[in-house]
């Protein structure tokens, strides 16, 4: 599979204190691919690296086939890189419909209009004038997802979207994700929830400590080779 998205050794620092030591990461085109591991084990540094929100500068983070590292996050948003932050945060007096316009700025073309949005999360539509703020957390993730695919990205970045979420709710929001991938959209998705992450995702990689502690495709990996890569235990321990 061609790379949409590819790390060599990135490393990250808030001034003297690295969080990542060394990341090879790669995206492919089209491709479902999941960061696991615990609080702390940088993936969302990981998100800001590559976005270009921490500064990547002289490093090697290819994007699309460009060596994006060190460019301004509004550049590397324009070349296909989307967001869903964690938390949401979506524009708290503005409505529905404007949040997902938001998303439009600097549009790339591509399938994703507000009636495809609507169309993907058709709870929305009975509340596109609604505040944001007054839906459902459920339905504001949905809108934050919607406001990142407005732009048409080639690659989706989303951050915990699973977050404080009811299990139904969480089901519901996954349920988009063939059909983003559908448009040809890549998906890089940061999930605490395991299972959620084996079952969405072509491969996984599973963080430590600022490091990849573990990488293959859901069914390659056993559980015991999770709960090592994730917590840093051995099988040994466990059975203790
Ligand atoms: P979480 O699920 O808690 O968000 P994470 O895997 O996304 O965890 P990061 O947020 O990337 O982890 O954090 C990686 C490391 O960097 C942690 O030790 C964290 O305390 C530190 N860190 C994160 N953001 C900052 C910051 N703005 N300033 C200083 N240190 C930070």
């Amino acid at each position: 599979m061609k790379p949409l998205l590819e790390t060599k050794g990135l490393t990250a620092f808030y001034g003297d204190f690295q969080a990542l030591f060394g990341i090879d990461v790669t995206v492919g085109q089209g491709e479902c691919v999941a960061l696991i591991g615990s609080n702390g084990a940088g993936k969302s540094t990981f998100l800001r690296a590559i976005t270009g929100m921490i500064s990547s500068k002289g490093q090697d983070v290819q994007f699309d086939g460009t060596q994006i590292a060190g460019m301004p996050a509004n550049h590397i948003h324009k070349m296909g890189m989307a967001m869903v932050p964690e938390g949401r945060r979506l524009f708290p007096s503005l409505s529905v419909e404007e949040n997902l316009l938001i998303g439009a700025a600097g549009k790339r073309p591509g399938p994703w209009t507000l009636d495809a949005i609507y169309e993907l999360f058709p709870d929305l539509v009975a509340k596109r004038h609604n505040p944001g703020t007054a839906l459902s957390g459920g339905q504001q993730q949905m809108v934050a997802i919607g406001r990142a695919l407005m732009s048409n990205p080639q690659l989706l970045l989303c951050d915990e979207i699973s977050l404080g979420l009811a299990p139904k709710v969480i089901k519901d929001i996954y349920k988009a994700v063939p059909k983003i991938r559908q448009g040809g959209t890549a998906i890089l998705v940061v999930e605490q929830d395991v299972g959620q992450a084996m079952a969405v995702a072509d491969r996984v990689y599973c963080f430590m400590e600022g490091r990849v502690s573990l990488t293959g495709t859901p069914d390659s990996l056993t559980r015991a080779q999770i709960a090592a890569a994730y917590f840093g235990t051995n099988e040994d321990e466990e059975a203790a």
